[in-house]
């Protein structure tokens, strides 16, 4: 809060709206380029948000963005695969993060998502961005169809802020995609979620790898367990809204740990952190358009798919790495439209690329990931790569070549070009021509490493 934020009207070469992951990202690059940008944020900080598992191609994004050592020497819990339970076969693998490609970071975190988002807000502001916490942002100023700024209200006052570009970053709340009602429900993945967070967890009773997040499915749905600090776990079960309207939040939140041993081992004697359950719903939508004039929308603000497959956080930051790097191209004078059209193509790819992944999980393999590590094309190795965050992998990398030949599961109307360019690993991924020369191990493996086990008592 500088003596600056309290005069009536200000101007910057770009405004964000909202300091999740994806605006502090867009911040940070805005600032890191020399721009003036100021980030209001309506809450303040350390916020509880769900979102904690993630993809180990965001370990190479928090490097690129200078903010890795920091993250690090926050002590978030390390994590170097995720175990599968399948309830169905009673079918227990582990997916481990050392058969990614040579040059990649072969580990992630898990992230309690208060701190995690504390400190890229604070990235962004010892970068040069201004940020404004408690800033609550009410309307967008418009001069004709274009965005030219935001009315917002900070203790009461009301202010203004007025930029060449505005980037909605403001997650589910979408101010932008609502005002222009851009926003589409997704009607093939109509699931809820219902989660607890649990402390006081005895490490013996946790029976994977320290780290690993606990994953199960069952008849009805899948179970997440994600240790997010030394002694606290995440849980939650995801559902569709059909099942969930048959009984109370509570219930059926209990009803389905039972299902699974391991989630119900490592919560054993632990202490729930919220009165009761927390629910989230309708969070499958996305945006026909990403930018417009004067404004470009990033991360949840635009789009989101199902959390299973951990790429949330991911996507919201490295869109919002590319909206700044679409405003600063702007102010270099490259040419408006193919700067909004190279925005949109790269980030249409993206979020249709992991809606494919999760299609995959529900529709085509019967929500069973161990079976997707054998069936899919490629093998393992390829499946791998997709899970950790390769959503603009090569034309010829089997999984999504085959995931794309499906035309019944494209997402966007509007026809786009294929981005097929990683942003984080240039060169460093699985090619297709690696298919010849590297053994794909048909599967994910077991917790020991050794052949796959069979867990009994399972109730699915
Ligand atoms: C049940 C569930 C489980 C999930 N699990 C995972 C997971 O395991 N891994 C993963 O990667 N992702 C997961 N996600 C998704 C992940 O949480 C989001 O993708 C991520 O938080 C998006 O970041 P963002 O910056 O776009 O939005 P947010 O993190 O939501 O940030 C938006 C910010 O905008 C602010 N804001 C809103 N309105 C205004 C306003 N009017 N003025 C000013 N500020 C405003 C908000 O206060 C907020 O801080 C999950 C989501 C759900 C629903």
């Amino acid at each position: 809060m500088t003596r600056n934020s309290l005069d009536k009207e200000r101007y910057f070469d770009a405004i964000v709206i909202g300091g999740g992951p994806a605006g502090s990202t867009c911040a940070y690059k805005l600032a890191a380029e020399g721009h003036s940008v100021f980030l209001l944020e309506k809450s303040k900080f350390p916020r509880f948000h769900i979102g904690e598992s993630m993809v180990p191609y965001l370990s190479k994004l928090l490097e690129m963005m200078n903010v890795y050592d920091k993250v690090k020497e926050s002590a978030f819990v390390k994590k170097t695969g995720v175990e599968f339970l399948t309830g169905s076969t009673g079918e227990l693998q582990r997916q481990s993060f050392s058969y990614l490609a040579d040059g990649q970071y072969k580990y992630t975190n898990n992230l309690n998502r208060g701190r995690f988002d504390q400190v890229l807000l604070e990235h962004c502001e010892d970068t040069g961005a201004e940020v404004l916490q408690g800033a609550d942002v009410k309307k967008l100023l418009l001069d004709g169809e274009k965005v030219t700024g935001v009315e917002y209200q900070y203790q009461r006052e009301k202010y203004i802020a007025k930029a060449p570009y505005v980037v909605d970053a403001s997650g589910r709340a979408g101010l932008v995609s609502k005002q222009f009602k851009l926003r589409k429900m997704n009607s093939r993945l109509e699931n809820v979620a219902v989660f607890q967070h649990y402390k006081d967890v005895i490490k013996e009773n946790n029976p994977g790898v320290e780290g690993d997040v606990l994953f199960s499915s069952h008849k009805d749905g899948w179970l997440w367990g994600i240790p997010i600090e030394s002694d606290m776990i995440s849980v939650g079960a995801v559902m569709p809204l059909s099942i969930l309207k048959q009984s109370n939040p509570e219930k059926i939140f209990k009803e389905h740990c039972d299902r699974s041993p391991r989630i119900k081992s490592a919560i054993k004697d632990a202490t729930a952190v919220f009165d009761k359950p927390k629910v989230e719903l309708d969070f499958c939508y996305y945006s026909e358009q990403f930018s417009g004039p004067g404004y470009f929308i990033a991360g949840d603000a635009a789009c989101f798919v199902d959390p299973v497959f951990s790429g949330g956080v991911f996507l919201s930051m490295v869109c919002g790495l590319k909206a700044a790097e679409a405003i600063h191209d702007l102010y270099q004078g490259r040419d408006e439209q193919l700067v909004h059209t190279n925005f949109e193509n790269f980030c249409k790819t993206g979020y249709d690329s992991y809606f494919r992944i999760a299609y995959a999980y529900y529709y085509e393999f019967g929500r069973d990931m161990n079976r997707m590590g054998v069936d899919l094309p490629g093998g393992a190795r390829f499946v791998l790569q997709a899970f950790a965050g390769d959503f603009w992998p090569d034309e010829d990398q089997p999984v999504m070549r085959y995931l794309r030949s499906k035309k019944e599961w494209s997402t966007f109307k509007q026809p786009f070009d294929i981005v097929y360019e990683c942003p984080v690993y240039a060169d460093s991924h699985y090619k297709a021509s690696d298919l010849l020369n590297l053994a794909s191990p048909k599967g994910f493996g077991s917790i020991s490493g050794e052949s796959t086990s069979k867990t009994n008592g399972l109730t699915v």
